[in-house]
């Protein structure tokens, strides 16, 4: 039983432009990746794109 997709994460920050690429599982409509917070301590602010 493998209900969750294998998804590639693309996040931006939107205050110090930092990128970051993880892999995530998609469930419905949440992407669980782990992903907690930008080096600059951002926590909310994010570009995110799925592939
Ligand atoms: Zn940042």
């Amino acid at each position: 039983m493998n209900a969750a997709a294998r998804v590639k994460v693309r996040i931006r920050c939107r205050h110090c432009g930092e990128k970051f690429v993880l892999r995530g599982r998609q469930d419905k409509e949440r992407v669980e990746t782990g992903f907690k917070q930008c080096l600059c301590n951002n926590q909310l602010d994010f570009d995110i794109e799925m592939e």
